[in-house]
């Protein structure tokens, strides 16, 4: 019996010895003031060392940007902070987490770019260096550098990083390994990051080769009757989805309500089923960048990653195509609009509750400004914006309001002018 208790304990210390596939929580912090705009993104493992060490290594970098933004006010471009994650395991223990940053500020010369990994044994609870996974042959490594990157590598550099193996940053999958190196490790920054994967098949660890299943979900949307003659919102949520968003969903569902969730790429296979559980209950997906870079400033490519990914990993994990972009911060352009074929989306009530982050205030700014044919912006990763959504929603509801998606806002407004004309 004992045995038995402490096994359980031990699961549920893991996490996740029932249920595999649970989702781990990503960290969402977007600001923007006026010298400054940051988008940051990083898992929560919930191995609390690992965590730790992630956030050290957030908390720092932020700490570098803060000095790098000019303290003059009302700048034509302010500086901006993005850091985004990936994370995947292999196996059940070996947590491989790639944190890559960019700084862009009027004060630098170039934008900074910048990688860290980090890989964890959670069954030996220790941090993984190269040399613990593979015995490499080094020589053979380095010559591929030389003849991938021979345009900008600088030899002294390489021979100086591969006599410290240790400090190596890597990440590993079943059947390969990656390398990384900040621009001017190894190599000019023309060639920014350098990420070099080789294919590997002589792991000294056991790994355990497991197949991911992912659930594939036909959208069908419910069929509501809508009404041209009531007052009618559109409430809008960008930034998540996060752990807030299922409640959301919830609550929107108790006052027979719906609404459009623009989301960002990184997260959208995290939260695979709660976005599942917000297109189940007739909720509308939109795009907002893959990681909440500022779209204005990107080159057309990179616009269009940020576009392109997203959608297309919505498609692949929810099989839902989406049609509206609301681009970061609002930011809009040339390129943008001649470039980017889907709808885009802004809205007119800003509820600011990013910056209140109190539900009474956020509900009573909301309210004072919201009337018919608005659109509402809000974000679903603060706990804070729920509190708010318990006090809107009911009240609202009293009003005589139709809370809809913005697509059927749009509907509403196209049938109430074909009314008007008739
Ligand atoms: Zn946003």
């Amino acid at each position: 019996m004992q045995k038995i208790v402490l096994l359980l304990i031990i699961c549920l210390l893991l996490t996740g010895c029932k249920n595999k596939t649970r989702e781990f929580q990503v960290k969402g912090i977007i600001e923007e003031n006026h010298n400054d705009i940051v988008g940051i993104h990083y898992p929560i493992t919930g191995i609390k060392i690992l965590d730790k060490q992630i956030e050290q290594y957030i908390f720092n970098t932020k700490k570098t940007f803060d000095k790098q933004v000019p303290k003059e006010l009302s700048l034509k471009l302010p500086s901006e902070l993005n850091i985004d994650y990936e994370y995947w395991k292999v196996g059940d223990n070996y947590h491989n987490i790639v944190l890559t940053t960019f700084i862009n500020s009027p004060n630098l010369a170039h934008p900074i770019s910048e990688v860290k990994t980090f890989v964890y044994d959670s069954l030996k609870n220790k941090f993984l260096v190269l040399s613990d996974i593979a015995h490499l042959n080094v020589s053979i490594i380095k010559r591929g550098l030389l003849d991938k990157y021979k345009d900008c590598i600088f030899i002294e550099k390489l021979e100086a990083v591969f006599s410290q193996m240790e400090g190596l940053k890597f990440t590993f999958t079943k059947d390969a390994i990656t390398l990384y190196f900040n621009p001017y490790e190894i190599a000019s920054s023309s060639c920014g990051i350098i990420k070099y994967e080789f294919p590997y098949s002589d792991f000294k660890i056991p790994i355990e080769l497991k197949e991911n299943t992912t659930k594939t979900f036909e959208y069908h949307p419910t069929i509501k009757k809508l009404s041209i003659e009531r007052p009618t919102i559109a409430l809008t949520f960008d930034d998540g989805p996060s752990k807030y968003t299922k409640e959301i969903v919830k609550l929107l569902e108790k006052y027979e309500t719906n609404a459009t969730f623009f989301v960002l790429g990184n997260k959208v296979k995290n939260y695979n089923e709660t976005l599942q559980f917000v297109l189940e209950h007739g909720n509308e997906i939109g795009n907002h960048s893959y990681n909440h870079k500022q779209l204005t400033r990107l080159s057309l490519n990179e616009l269009k990653e940020q576009v392109e990914k997203t959608n297309n990993i919505v498609k692949d994990t929810l099989n839902y195509d989406i049609r509206l972009l609301r681009p970061t911060y609002g930011a809009i352009n040339d390129t943008l609009k001649n470039n980017i074929n889907m709808e885009i989306v802004l809205w007119n009530v800003d509820t600011l509750d990013w910056k209140l982050k109190n539900s009474k205030v956020i509900a009573k700014k909301a309210l004072s400004d919201i009337k018919d044919g608005k659109i509402v912006l809000m974000h679903d990763i603060y706990k804070s914006t729920l509190g708010a959504l318990k006090i809107i929603l009911p009240e609202l509801h009293k009003q005589g309001y139709q809370i809809v998606t913005v697509s059927e806002l749009k509907e509403i407004q196209k049938l109430r002018n074909e009314a008007k004309n008739r």
